[in-house]
């Protein structure tokens, strides 16, 4: 495929070449700015607040997410019998979002589980703890 033409239809940068603008919604407030954020040279456009070029410049460089999900609640026997819910404390690199749910799916509670009790401490070598968002008695 001849560069030029690869160039457009990827979106991946070719070895040597500068990373091209980025076009992101922020998403740090129900405005939902349309940002234009060149990470080569850590400009950002479009933000209506400095919180924007913050979360652009993050977002363009290293993604994370927050992530919500349920962790299973079992009885003596091993059964399911709820899902508690749960979340990551802290954002955590997106690209991890998929091993970061099969860690979670490997773990089992038993009642009573508390808000805010810690269900793995650091999630993935990240850092990050998952807690529980919600009581369970
Ligand atoms: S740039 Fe500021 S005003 Fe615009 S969506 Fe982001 S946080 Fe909201």
């Amino acid at each position: 495929m001849p560069r030029d033409l690869f160039a457009l239809t990827c979106k991946r940068p070719i070895a040597g070449e500068i990373m091209s603008i980025q076009n992101i919604t922020c998403i740090v407030c129900p405005r939902g700015c349309r940002l234009e954020v060149d990470p080569e040279r850590g400009e950002v456009k479009g933000n209506s607040c400095p919180r924007g070029r913050e979360h652009g410049l993050a977002e363009a460089t290293n993604p994370t997410r927050t992530l919500t999900t349920t962790v299973r609640v079992v009885d003596e026997n091993g059964a399911t019998i709820e899902l508690a819910p749960a979340r990551t404390a802290a954002p955590i690199p997106k690209g991890l979002l998929f091993d970061a749910m099969k860690a979670i799916n490997d773990v089992s509670l038993t009642k009573p589980v508390r808000r805010g009790d810690t269900i793995i401490s650091n999630l993935l070598n990240t850092g990050v703890a998952v807690i529980a968002t919600r009581d369970l008695l």
